[in-house]
């Protein structure tokens, strides 16, 4: 803890001064629980996940029971100020739990951690465990939101990225997921897998649009340290597509899912409509504050602090077994830090950056020392002309956020936070975060 963000007294007199009030995080928090379970481990996929019998499913279910108790622990645990107004069991492969053990996450949840009247509710799903009776037990549950692991429609790129499902079982779920009555139902595709890779990405692209979902996200193929798509590469089995073809896959895909009614809201994410956005990734690109449960699950309070769950799920399982919580390590963000976070999540989305928002919410006025560099970047067409105190993208800015940001000269100021502001208990983050490991 930065012991200057206790006493806003503290602040240099050249800093803005701002009430409590105005500094504590306004946006409702959203809550992530993590899944770790697959059929199978894709040989691309490096994120903290494997396969796991019955039991081992039982005993996670168990120790999630278990955590998401101990963030409820009335004076000692979560506290925002706001209830949470999203779910999102990702993953792995939350659809691969049975109807009973989703039912137990979500009564715990309910009875356990502030919850808003109207939550939106977001299950990852894989197309060959959609069927009409788990449609069915998923809305009984209350979920509004179906994310769909497609990947793609060509069977060729199935069978390259590991996958268990086939073209036609993908079109399947996907239809009888909007028939089913979800608010939304999303896609998640994967472009620039090495092979055939404009032709087979066209190709996908037009049947993921002929099947009318609410919702498309895009990511880039990408190869992870520790899979076996590394290593492969690593023994020369493997070539990626060429940085020159995959930007160029990028911006075909924008304008494609543009035409087809799918415009862009974020640099991978594309909405038929406003309201089918996603809610819950929208409190990542806005700052705002977010728990993570289950095995990797990552936190931010809104403010300054984030933390991050044991990955392995043993490791995990332990740490809650002791402490109540997976939490393994946390940061304190710096001022600075904060605000090139803001600037490159909000420079990944269409609604951009508000200076003056930036100004109310960090005390950090960017505008003085660099109103030369948002006038170049305008003249290079990378972001719009004319916002005023927004800094809005073009698409060409979108495609390089990071960089845009790290261009940005950002002012030294007093972490002017003060302490309690982030709605978890300080003495009972100081206990998690102090723990002695294991
Ligand atoms: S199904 Fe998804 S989470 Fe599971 S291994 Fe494959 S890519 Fe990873």
């Amino acid at each position: 803890m930065n012991a200057a963000s206790a006493n806003p007294a503290m602040l240099p007199a050249s800093v803005p001064r701002h009430s409590a009030a105005a500094l504590l995080p306004t946006p409702a928090p959203g809550l992530y629980i993590h899944v770790p379970f697959c059929a199978r481990v894709c040989p691309y996929c490096d994120f903290a996940v494997q396969t796991g019998g019955p039991r081992k499913r039982q005993t996670y279910v168990q120790t999630l029971l278990g955590e998401i108790r101990w963030w409820g622990g009335g004076e000692s645990g979560w506290r925002a100020a706001e209830p949470f107004d999203t779910l999102y069991l990702g993953g792995g492969t939350p659809s691969s739990l049975t109807a009973d053990a989703l039912e137990q996450i979500l009564t715990a949840v309910r009875q356990a951690l502030p919850m808003a009247v109207e939550v939106s509710i977001t299950l990852e799903a894989n197309p060959e465990e959609v069927d009409d009776a788990s449609l069915a037990a998923w809305r009984s549950l209350g979920v509004s939101r179906l994310s769909l692991g497609v990947q793609s429609f060509d069977a060729a790129v199935l069978e390259t990225l590991g996958r268990s499902h086939t073209p036609e079982q993908a079109t399947e779920a996907v239809e009888r997921s909007t028939a089913a009555g979800f608010e939304a139902v999303s896609l998640d595709l994967i472009f620039a897998v090495p092979g055939k890779a404009r032709a087979m990405w066209e190709s996908s692209l037009q049947r993921a649009v002929e099947l009318r979902p609410h919702h498309i996200s895009c990511y880039e193929f990408t190869v992870h340290q520790g899979t076996r798509f590394f290593r492969a590469r690593q023994r020369g089995h493997f070539a990626e597509v060429a940085d020159d073809d995959k930007a160029e896959l990028f911006f075909f895909s924008h304008r494609f899912l543009a035409d087809a009614g799918y415009p862009a809201y974020e640099v991978s994410n594309f909405a038929r409509h406003p309201e089918f956005r996603s809610p819950h990734n929208a409190k990542y690109w806005s700052h705002a504050p977010y728990l993570g449960l289950g095995p990797s699950a990552h936190s931010f309070d809104g403010m300054h602090e984030r933390w991050w769950n044991e990955r392995r799920l043993i490791d995990w399982q332990n740490a809650v077994g002791e402490a109540g919580s997976g939490v393994s390590e946390a940061e304190t963000l710096t001022a600075e830090q904060r605000v090139l976070e803001v600037l490159a999540l909000g420079l990944r989305t269409t609604a951009g950056v508000d200076l003056e928002h930036i100004v109310g919410r960090y005390g950090v006025d960017l505008m003085p020392a660099n109103a030369d560099l948002i006038e170049r970047l305008a003249k290079r067409g990378v972001i719009e002309g004319g916002t005023g105190a927004r800094l809005v993208p073009t698409l060409d800015g979108m495609a390089i956020a990071d960089t845009l940001a790290g261009a940005f000269e950002i002012p030294t100021v007093a972490d002017e936070v003060p302490a309690g502001a982030s709605g978890i208990d300080a003495a009972r983050r100081g206990a998690v975060l102090g723990r002695d490991r294991p």
